[in-house]
């Protein structure tokens, strides 16, 4: 067998094994659950190389996917100017886990791109990742967006703001802009920050003040959470997760010209 060089395309990259172990993880928990989870653990289980499963919910066909889109973002965003982060978490989608089954993220791109054609310059390009991530202590799922916006000020994206504004008590702000500065090492998390997927790796609880982790043990949500996570995960595919989106070519999405084969 030939082994692959493996190199990180962003920091916080992990090796090929890496994700083929998180797979058997993902199984094991997956079987503990009733019979649509098990039925997803089968599915994970069939995935191997030119057989590839293709679902959201594996973590070896999330990755073979995300690498060649790192590439072609990277490409692009070292040309562009005026770029900033921006995260958004609507109120809406701040969830149960029976809720999770309703949320559409969908009409949660849909609606950005309304907004952004509205509200932002023409020459606008934006790439962005959703996740969903659990909060322990309100004890909901939070599906939010992780966006860079490229040719447009920060003011310009603050107009986007009102209709991001969360209206609950004790959540984190339901919009938050960031601008990029022009030194290498923001360049760099451009390109990672709507690719690396964190919670698609590790769905992480927030730990209390007096939470000692064990070492090299991290924290992640209750069984049934990420059971439920990953049958979300599942129900879409992997590009209703990721997009870039050029507002000149009017609701045409720039597709990676390299597609998927593990
Ligand atoms: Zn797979």
């Amino acid at each position: 067998m030939s082994k692959t060089q493996f190199s990180p395309l962003f920091k916080g990259e992990m090796p090929f094994q890496f994700y083929n172990k998180e797979n058997e993880r993902r199984i094991h928990v997956l079987f503990r659950g009733d019979k649509q989870h098990k039925r997803l653990a089968e599915k994970l289980k069939a995935c191997r190389p030119k057989h590839r499963c293709l679902s959201s919910a594996c973590a070896t066909c999330t990755m073979h996917w995300r690498r060649p889109r790192v590439r072609t973002a990277a490409r692009l965003f070292r040309t562009l100017d005026d770029v900033c982060f921006v995260t958004l978490v609507p109120d809406k989608f701040f969830v149960s886990k029976s809720g999770l089954e309703n949320v559409k993220i969908g009409g949660f791109k849909n609606r950005l791109f309304k907004k952004m054609g509205e509200h932002l310059s023409p020459n606008t390009i934006a790439m962005g990742i959703i996740e969903a991530s659990y909060d322990d202590k309100l004890k909901r799922v939070s599906v939010h967006m992780h966006l860079v916006i490229a040719n447009n000020s920060k003011e310009q994206i603050n107009r986007l703001r009102r209709f991001y504004t969360s209206v609950l008590p004790n959540l984190i702000r339901g919009m938050n802009v960031k601008e990029v500065d022009e030194t290498p090492e923001d360049i760099k998390r451009t390109i990672s920050y709507t690719m690396k997927g964190t919670t698609d790796f590790k769905p992480k609880v927030k730990k209390p003040k007096s939470f000692k982790p064990k070492k090299g043990k991290s924290t992640r949500s209750p069984e049934d959470i990420e059971r439920a996570l990953l049958l979300f995960r599942d129900r879409h595919k992997l590009n209703q997760f990721r997009f870039l989106k050029n507002l000149k070519k009017k609701g045409i999405l720039l597709k990676p010209t390299i597609s998927l084969d593990p």
